[in-house]
This record gives structure tokens, sequence and C-alpha cells, in this order.
């Protein structure tokens, strides 16, 4: 429901990025609004969606934004990190080249973000993972913890561990802001 602004504690900004057809968008409705739309990309143009969550007591909205699709294009500019605090980097577990390219969009968010910005790296498509997994669990736990972030494997569709990664990294924001 409505939240009234003069509640609320904190806004958080939170990125999501990765590869083009990740989930990026589908993870974001899951979200915000326990969604699942198999008809994606009906939204291009809307920048961000919120959700208004509590933490320790706190009312936080949390401001999740989404590329629109900019990332085709390379063109994810430096506007869309200002201000960010947190950042979901998806890739997807059923496409490798979505996992190797996880190492360029740390540099990217290294390049452009806020040094103290929490990054949880997530393997979407969990779903799949019986059939169709190309990336093991290993191999990311691996690079998520060389790199310091901090890992789950998703599923948008499902919904399997969406709001624990959600709320996994606003619960590290808050404890960093408090
Ligand atoms: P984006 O380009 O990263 O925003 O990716 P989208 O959210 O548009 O999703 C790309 C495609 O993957 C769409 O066809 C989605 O229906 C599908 N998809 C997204 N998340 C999942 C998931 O968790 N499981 C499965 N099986 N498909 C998904």
């Amino acid at each position: 429901g409505a939240v009234p602004a003069d509640s609320i504690d904190y806004v958080f900004k939170v990125v999501v990025i990765g590869d083009s057809a990740v989930g990026k968008t589908q993870l974001l409705a899951r979200f915000t609004k326990n969604e699942f739309c198999f008809d994606s990309k009906s939204t291009i143009g809307v920048e961000f969606q919120t959700r208004t969550v509590s933490i320790k007591g706190k009312v936080i909205k949390a401001q999740i934004w989404d590329t629109a699709g900019q990332e085709r294009y390379r063109a994810v500019t430096s506007a869309y990190y200002r201000g960010a605090l947190g950042a979901m980097l998806v890739y997807d577990i059923t496409k490798r080249p979505t996992f190797d390219h996880v190492a360029r969009w740390v540099e990217e968010l290294r390049a452009h973000a806020d040094s103290s910005i929490v990054i949880m790296l997530i393997g979407n498509k969990a779903d799949l993972a019986a059939d169709h997994r190309a990336v093991t669990t290993e191999d990311a736990v691996e690079f998520a913890e060389e790199q310091g972030l901090f890992f789950s494997e998703a599923s948008a569709l499902s919904g399997d561990n969406v709001d624990k990664a959600f709320f996994r990294v606003l619960e590290h924001i808050y404890a960093a802001v408090s």
C-alpha cells in the first residue's frame, strides 16, 4: 500500500546491470510488484520502480533502476550509476558468455559508481538449472569471493531467492549508512 512520504527514513538507489536478456527487468518486476511478465520489454522507458520495506524498524524506499535496454548499445551512462548505493549484477546461469562478461561489469561499476557500493552477483534463471546450466555455482562463488561481491542464484520466474537477494543488499546498505 501507499506509504506517506514523511514516514520514509531513507531512499536507497540500487541499479540492476548485466548483459541483455539475463532477466534484469523481470528481477525488478518480481521484487517491486511480485510479477513475472512473459511478454517482456513492454515497459521500456520506465527508469525505476520502487518498493518500500522495513529494515530494523526503519522505513526504506528502495528505488530500483533498470537500464531499459541501454546495455545493448553500451550506453549505460555515469548518470545511471550516480548516487547508487547498491548494484545487482546479473548473469544468466544458462548462458556462459553472460558470466564471462561479469568482470567487465565490475570494472564498469568501479569506474563509475561510488567505491562503497554494495554489489550482489545474481545467477538468474535458476529454475532452468537441471537441464540448461552452463555456469557452475562453484565458479560463481569463487569469482564473487575474489572480487568481494555477495552472491546468490535466483529465479525471477519462480521468485526463488529474489527478495532475499535484494534484502541482503538493502540491509548492508543500511548498516553502512546508519
Ligand atoms: P533483460 O534484458 O536483462 O532485462 O532481460 P528480461 O527481464 O527482459 O528477460 C529476458 C528473457 O528471459 C525474457 O524472455 C524473460 O521471460 C526470460 N527470463 C527472465 N528471468 C527468467 C527466469 O528467472 N527464468 C526463466 N526461465 N526465464 C527468465
